[in-house]
C-alpha cells in the first residue's frame, strides 16, 4: 500500500506539526507556537505559549483558555511566514471563527481543516475549498447515512415543534452546545414565536460573540422564581438537561439538535422528545465533495469513522490514510 507522508505536516505525541517553522496546529499538549483553527476544547487547548488563530477566534479563545493568553488574530486569507513556511487561515463554515490552515513550503501545500461544514448557516464564514496537494479531514460523519436535508427544512420543524410547544403551554427546551450549534440554531429559527432562554454557559458565550460584534442574539438568563415557562424556548447543553437546573421546566417537551439524531435509537437513548438533525460538522455528501474541491491527491482521515472513510477515499483514487488524533468531535461538543 502506498503510505501517503507528508514533509510539511506530521503527525506526532502533541499535534499535527510543522518542523521547518517549528510550529503546531491544534496541539492537545502545550507547545512554543500555536495555529489553532477554532475554540472548541478539543482543538483549543490551554498551556501554549503563543497562539495565532482567525481575528474572530480572537475573542472566544481568550473566553476559554483565560484573558492572559499571548494570541494574535490574522484575517481570512492573510499570509503571514514562519521560517520560510507560508501559512494562511480560510473558512471553514464550522463555528464563527473556524479555519482551515494552509501551509506551503518550497510550493508543497497542506491545509488541516480542523472541523468544516459546508453548508451555511448564516454566521459561520462560509467554507471555501482551498487548492492543496494534501488535505488533512475530519470525519466526524463520514458515513453514507449521513445525509443532511438543507438547513431551512430542519429550522421548519424546529419551528413547528416549539410552535405545537406554544399551543399546549409547554416549555420547549433543546440541546445545543455553547459554542456554534447554539448560535446557529438561534440565528436561524423564527424568534417571533416566543421569550428564548439560555443556560448561564450560553448564555455567557452569546454576551462574548455580541460584544466582539460578531453575533447579535441574546437569550434570556432562567430566573428560578418565575413558574411558568410554557410557551418559551430554553437552550441549554446536554448536561443542563440531565442537571437538576431542567426541573424548573416542568412538563417541558425536550428536544435535542445534533448529527447524531439521523443514526435510529439516538433520540430514545438521550431521552428526549424529539430529535432535529442539525450538525456543525459536514455530512457525507458534504465531506466527499469538499475533499474534491481541493484538488488534492493525499488525504490524511482524522476524527470521526476515520478507518471506513479513508478506505472509501482510497477507492476513489485518492491516497489517504488515518490518523489517531486528541480530537472528539461532536461527541464533545455535544456534552461540553
Ligand atoms: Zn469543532
Ligand atoms: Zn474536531
Amino acid at each position: 500500500m502506498s503510505q501517503t507522508t507528508s514533509d510539511l505536516l506530521q503527525f506526532d505525541t502533541k499535534g499535527i506539526y510543522c518542523r521547518q517553522a517549528d510550529v503546531y496546529i491544534d496541539p492537545w499538549r502545550s507547545v512554543d507556537k500555536a495555529i489553532i483553527t477554532h475554540g472548541h476544547s478539543d482543538h483549543a487547548r490551554s498551556g501554549s505559549k503563543s497562539y495565532i488563530c482567525s481575528k474572530q477566534s480572537v475573542p472566544i479563545l481568550r473566553h476559554r483558555l483565560g484573558s492572559q493568553i499571548n494570541v494574535r488574530g490574522v484575517k481570512y486569507g492573510e499570509t503571514f511566514s514562519v521560517n520560510g513556511v507560508t501559512f494562511s487561515l480560510h473558512p471553514a463554515g464550522h463555528i464563527i471563527g473556524s479555519a482551515q490552515v494552509r501551509v506551503e513550503y518550497k510550493g508543497e501545500i497542506w491545509v488541516a481543516s480542523g472541523d468544516y461544514k459546508t453548508q451555511d448557516d448564516g454566521i459561520s464564514t462560509a467554507f471555501t475549498p482551498v487548492k492543496c496537494h494534501g488535505f488533512i479531514t475530519e470525519s466526524t460523519f463520514g458515513l453514507p447515512i449521513y445525509n443532511w436535508k438543507p438547513l431551512a427544512d430542519t429550522i421548519q420543524d424546529i419551528n413547528e415543534w416549539w410552535s405545537q410547544c406554544k399551543d399546549d403551554n409547554r416549555p420547549a427546551i433543546i440541546t445545543a452546545y455553547s459554542l456554534g450549534k447554539a448560535q446557529s440554531l438561534l440565528h436561524n429559527i423564527d424568534r417571533s414565536i416566543g421569550p428564548i432562554y439560555g443556560h448561564g454557559a450560553i448564555n455567557k458565550m452569546n454576551t462574548v460573540l455580541i460584544e466582539a460584534g460578531l453575533f447579535d442574539v441574546q437569550t434570556l438568563d432562567v430566573d428560578l422564581e418565575k413558574k411558568d415557562y410554557g410557551g418559551c424556548l430554553i437552550v441549554t447543553p446536554g448536561s443542563g438537561l440531565n442537571s437538576k437546573w431542567a426541573d424548573n421546566f416542568k412538563s417541558a417537551s425536550t428536544a435535542s439538535a445534533s448529527g447524531w439524531m439521523a443514526l435510529r435509537g439516538a433520540r430514545r437513548r438521550r431521552s428526549v422528545d424529539r430529535g432535529f438533525v442539525l450538525s456543525d460538522h459536514a455530512d457525507w455528501k458534504g465531506l466527499n465533495s469538499a475533499i474534491k474541491a481541493t484538488g488534492a491527491s493525499k488525504v490524511i482521515v482524522t476524527h470521526g469513522y476515520q478507518e471506513l472513510f479513508s478506505k472509501w477515499l482510497n477507492t476513489q483514487g485518492y491516497e489517504a490514510l488515518t490518523q489517531k488524533t486528541q480530537y472528539e468531535g461532536e461527541v464533545l461538543e455535544a456534552v461540553n
